[in-house]
C-alpha cells in the first residue's frame, strides 16, 4: 500500500515572513512550549524564567483560575477543586478509570450533565462548576499560548500538540478540542517520541531505525521509529502505564521505613517522606551518596545515608521491568536489538544513570541524552511546528505515526476483519468489498471494530453505521466497498458504498469515550495468548456461516424446484440437511464442515437438473437463430 504524503498546502504560503507557531508537550505532570528562533528550537519560559508549567488547575468559587506553581502548592488545602494529571482523564468515560475511591475529585457522568458530550465522558464536579477534562487542559493550554504569545510578541499561526503514541481516537479528539477551546489552531497532533526523534534531528540523519525510550513520573513507554527516503514512520509502540520514576521514590521510602523500623504512617509523614525519597533518588543521579533526613510528626527524627549502588539494588528489578515492553515492541516491529541505529532518551527519570547503562547494555551502544529529557519533547514539537507553518521552504518532508490496535469492521458469524492493521502507518486508507448474505438484501449493517482478537465480543466497538437502498440482488452479487481512512492525526472515518448502483453511507467514528493503555496493553496481550483459542472459534464460525448459507439454498431450491426429486432422491437430501442441522449444535469445526460437504455433494446431481431445467425454460419458444451464441 502506498503510504500518504503529509503536507499542509494551506499553511505554506509567506515563505519569507517567518509566522509564529509553536510545539506545546501537553505533559500529565508538566507542560512546555517551545519554538524555533533562528532556526534553533528553544523552549519558552515564563516571566519568572520557569520552563516547566506544571499541569495543575485549581477552580476558586469566584471564578478565578490558577494554573501551574499556583494550583499546585494548593493541592493539599483544596484537593477537590485542584485538578492534577488531567490528561489521563482526556477522552475516558468514568468506566474507564476504574476505583475512584480514593480520589479526591468528584467524578460525574457527563449523560446526566447534558453536556453533549456523549454518554460516558467524566466530567469532575467543582466549586466553580462541572468542568471536562477537556475544559481543564485548555486551561493550561491557554496559559502555554499566553506565554509564548508574550514571549515572541505576536499571535501564534498555530500549535503542535504532542500526545503518547498510544493515544486512540477519543483522546486525540479530546486533545483538538481543548486546543481550539484555548483558542489555538492545532497544524497538526504529534506522537511524542517522534518529536523527541525530531528534536535529536534524526530526520535529516542517515536511514536506520530507532528506539525512543521514554521513563516519566508515572509512565514507560517505548517506540521504535524507522526513518527511509526521508519517511519518518512508527513501526511499533508499548509501554507500562504503572512504572515510573514515583516507583523508584516508594522503594527509597519502603528503604526508609525498613530501616528506622517504622510504624505504619500517617498521610502528612507519608508524604514529606516521600518527597525527601524523590529527591534522594535525584541526587544519586550524580552523586555516590545521598543523606536523607526528615523530622516525623512523632518527633522522630530520620538521618540515613544512601549509597548509589544500595539505591541501584533495591530498584533493579524495575529497571528490569523496562525491558520486557521493549522486548516487545522490537518483535512487534519484527527486529532485533542490534538492528537498533540510536536510542533517544526522554522523560526526567531516565537520569538515572542504572537506567542508562540498562538500555546501553540492551541495545549493546550509548543512549542519546545530551538533550533535557524533560523538554525534548516539546523542542521536536517546535520544529514541527516551523515546518507546518511554512518557514522552511524546499522541504519535503514527511512524518508518520502509527495505529496502536487494528480496525476492522464485523463480518457474518460475529468474526472480525481487520481492515487497517495494527501498527499501520497513517494517514492511511484502506479499502475492502464485502457482499451480501441474504437474497434481496437490501441494508447492510456495517459496525466498526478496534481490537486484535478474532471475535467482535472481544474487541472494542466504535460505531455501527447502515448502508441503505441496496437494490435487491442475489446473494453474493452485490458489491459493497468499505473505505477506512485514518488522518494524519489518527482519526477515523468509514464509508461503505455499493458499487453498482452508488449508493453510500459514512461515519465518522468519535467514540464516547476512549481505550486506556491499560486496555490497549490487555487487549495486545489477550490476542497473543487467545491466538490458537480464536483460530478454533474463526474456524467453526465460517464453517457455521458456509452450513447456514447452504441450508438456506437449498430450502429455497427445494421450496422451487422439489419436484425434480424422486421421493427416495429427497429423503436423502432430507437427512443431510438434519445431519448438517444437528452438527450446527456443536463446536466442532471439522464436523460441521464434513456435513456441509456432504450436503453438497448430495444436492450436486439436484443443481444439475435445476440448471437443465431453468435453460430448457429460457429456450422454450425461442429459435436457435434468435439467441446471442
Ligand atoms: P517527567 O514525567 O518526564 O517530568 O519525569 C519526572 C520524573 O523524573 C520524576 O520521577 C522525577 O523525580 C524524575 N527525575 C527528574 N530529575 C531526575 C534526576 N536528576 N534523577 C533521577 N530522576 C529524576
Amino acid at each position: 500500500m502506498a503510504l500518504l504524503q503529509i503536507s499542509e498546502p494551506g499553511l505554506s504560503t509567506l515563505p519569507h515572513q517567518h509566522r509564529l507557531a509553536v510545539g506545546i508537550d501537553l505533559g500529565t505532570t508538566n507542560s512546555l512550549v517551545a519554538t524555533v528562533r533562528n532556526g534553533i528550537s528553544v523552549v519558552l519560559n515564563d516571566a519568572d524564567g520557569r520552563a516547566l508549567l506544571p499541569s495543575v488547575v485549581r477552580y476558586l468559587p469566584d471564578g478565578e483560575v490558577q494554573v501551574g506553581e499556583g494550583a499546585q502548592v494548593a493541592q493539599n488545602e483544596d484537593p477537590a477543586n485542584t485538578i492534577v494529571s488531567v490528561k489521563r482523564f482526556m477522552g475516558r468515560g468514568l468506566r474507564d478509570i476504574g476505583d475512584v475511591s480514593g480520589s479526591p475529585y468528584r467524578f460525574v457522568d457527563s449523560a446526566s450533565t447534558g453536556s453533549g458530550q456523549g454518554p460516558g465522558m467524566v466530567q469532575l464536579r467543582t466549586v466553580a462548576g462541572v468542568k471536562s477534562p477537556v475544559e481543564v487542559s485548555a486551561e493550561i493550554l491557554k496559559q502555554l499560548r499566553l506565554r509564548a504569545e508574550a514571549a515572541l510578541g505576536g499571535e501564534l499561526v498555530g500549535a503542535v500538540i504532542t500526545v503518547p503514541a498510544y493515544f486512540d481516537d477519543a483522546q486525540r479528539q479530546a486533545t483538538k478540542d481543548a486546543a481550539k477551546l484555548a483558542g489555538l489552531n492545532v497544524l497538526r497532533l504529534l506522537n511524542e517520541p517522534t518529536a523527541a526523534a525530531i528534536a535529536y534531528g534524526l530526520d535529516n540523519a542517515s536511514e536506520g531505525v530507532y528506539a525512543v525510550y521514554d521513563l516519566g513520573g508515572g509512565t514507560f513507554d517505548i517506540s521504535i521509529l524507522r526513518l527511509s527516503r526521508g519517511v519518518f514512520e512508527v513501526l511499533a509502540a508499548n509501554g507500562d502505564s504503572a512504572l515510573g520514576g514515583d516507583d523508584f521514590d516508594h522503594r527509597i521510602y519502603c528503604w526508609v521505613l525498613e530501616k528506622n523500623n517504622l510504624p505504619p504512617l500517617g498521610a502528612h509523614d507519608i508524604r514529606l517522606l516521600l518527597t525527601r525519597a524523590r529527591a534522594a533518588k535525584e541526587e544519586l543521579s550524580d552523586h555516590a551518596e545521598t543523606r536523607i533526613t526528615a523530622v516525623l510528626s512523632s518527633g522522630e527524627v530520620i538521618d540515613n545515608v544512601l549509597t548509589q549502588h544500595d539505591f541501584h539494588e533495591m530498584s533493579r528489578n524495575l529497571v528490569a521491568r523496562t525491558m520486557q515492553p521493549l522486548r516487545r515492541a522490537l518483535r512487534d516491529a519484527g527486529l532485533k536489538a542490534d538492528e537498533i541505529k540510536g536510542v533517544v532518551m526522554v522523560g526526567g527519570a531516565t537520569r538515572m544513570p542504572q537506567v542508562q547503562h540498562a538500555v546501553a547494555e540492551f541495545f549493546q551502544q550509548a543512549p542519546l541524552t545530551n538533550l533535557d529529557p524533560d523538554k525534548v519533547v516539546a523542542l521536536g514539537a517546535a520544529i514541527q511546528a516551523n515546518v507546518l507553518a511554512g518557514n522552511r521552504s524546499g522541504d519535503d518532508w514527511l512524518l508518520l505515526d502509527v495505529i496502536p490496535l487494528s480496525l476492522g469492521i464485523e463480518i457474518m458469524g460475529g468474526l472480525t476483519e481487520k481492515i487497517v492493521p495494527r501498527n499501520s502507518t497513517i494517514p492511511t486508507a484502506r479499502a475492502q468489498e464485502f457482499t451480501t448474505f441474504r437474497d434481496g438484501q437490501t441494508t447492510l449493517s456495517v459496525h466498526v471494530v478496534q481490537g486484535e482478537r478474532e471475535l467482535v465480543a472481544d474487541c472494542r466497538s466504535l460505531a455501527r453505521f447502515e448502508l441503505r437502498g441496496i437494490p435487491p440482488m442475489v446473494a453474493g452479487a452485490a458489491r459493497i466497498r468499505v473505505t477506512f481512512q485514518v488522518d494524519a492525526d489518527g482519526l477515523l472515518s468509514v464509508s461503505a458504498r455499493e458499487m453498482t448502483s452508488g449508493v453510500e453511507a459514512s461515519v465518522v467514528v468519535k467514540p464516547s469515550y476512549g481505550l486506556s493503555d491499560d486496555e490497549i496493553s490487555r487487549m495486545l496481550q489477550d490476542s497473543f495468548s487467545h491466538a490458537e483459542a480464536d483460530m478454533r472459534a474463526r474456524a467453526l464460525s465460517e464453517a457455521k456461516v458456509e452450513a447456514e448459507r447452504l441450508l438456506e439454498a437449498v430450502a429455497a431450491a427445494l421450496a422451487e424446484d422439489g419436484g425434480l426429486l424422486s421421493a427416495q432422491e429427497r429423503a436423502a437430501v432430507d437427512a443431510r440437511m438434519d445431519a448438517l442441522r444437528a452438527r450446527l449444535a456443536g463446536d466442532a469445526a471439522s464436523a460441521v464442515k464434513m456435513a456441509t460437504d456432504g450436503l453438497n455433494l448430495a444436492t450436486a446431481q439436484f443443481a444439475a437438473r435445476r440448471m437443465d431445467a431453468s435453460v430448457k425454460r429460457a429456450l422454450t419458444g425461442h429459435r436457435l437463430d434468435e439467441l446471442d451464441v
